[in-house]
């Protein structure tokens, strides 16, 4: 599946804030959005106000910045997610954190989830024992997720486990940080969702327009 290749600090000063798309430099004074508070492009310090229409397409841009997902392939969790029971924006991020590029980054794996990504697209992921290398696979609750035996060395992993350390854990994960592994114990509740806040009831309304 194809993926965004351009500079992803343009994505955050687009949508206004901080996406955390480049793990630790997001958190430093070098960030693209504390040095260049405004839109890209010529017309970015201009005024903008939004129509109704634009503010759910910027919300629903934003969401999908954030997982880094394609358009076809995010209106797809929308479609999945419409036809289920529950409410569709929250079954819509229940879906999409079960990735496995994201829950590889929420155990503390990778900075971002683009580095998640990397890691599951190189084969360095085992689920339950076996090697998956599709970043879209859906993680079950009580699956194991760990770094083949042969990836323990990479040293991003390590430095990613040691950055995990100052910030908030999921509470949705269990982690092991000596063996490089973690199990995904389920989904979370929306509450805990919230960074950067998404407001998925803006994107249920851009599709169902
Ligand atoms: Fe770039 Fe991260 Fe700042 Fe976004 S939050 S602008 S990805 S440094």
């Amino acid at each position: 599946m194809a993926r965004y290749l351009g500079p992803v600090c343009k994505l955050c000063r687009r949508e206004a804030g901080k996406l955390y798309l480049k793990g630790d430099r997001c958190f430093t004074e070098k960030c693209a959005v504390t040095r260049r508070p405004y839109p890209p492009g010529q017309h970015g310090q201009g005024r903008i106000k939004l129509s109704e229409y634009g503010l759910r397409l910027r919300e629903k841009q934003k969401m999908r910045r954030i997982y880094g997902l394609l358009e076809r392939q995010f209106s797809r969790y929308y479609a999945q997610a419409s036809g289920m029971k529950g409410r569709t924006g929250e079954e819509m991020l229940g879906l999409i954190e079960r990735r496995l590029d994201n829950v590889v980054y929420r155990m503390g794996f990778a900075v971002s989830r683009r580095q998640g990504r990397q890691l599951v697209r190189h084969s360095h992921i085992l689920v339950n024992g076996k090697h998956v290398n599709i970043p879209s696979f859906v993680v079950k609750p009580n699956d194991k997720i760990e770094l083949h035996e042969k990836s323990r060395k990479i040293a991003y992993v390590a430095a990613s486990l040691a950055a995990a350390e100052n910030k908030q854990r999921p509470t949705w994960v269990d982690v092991d940080k000596e063996n490089l592994a973690g199990v995904f114990r389920g989904l979370p509740v929306r509450e805990e969702l919230n960074e950067p806040m998404v407001r998925e009831q803006y994107v249920v309304e851009y599709y169902s327009r």
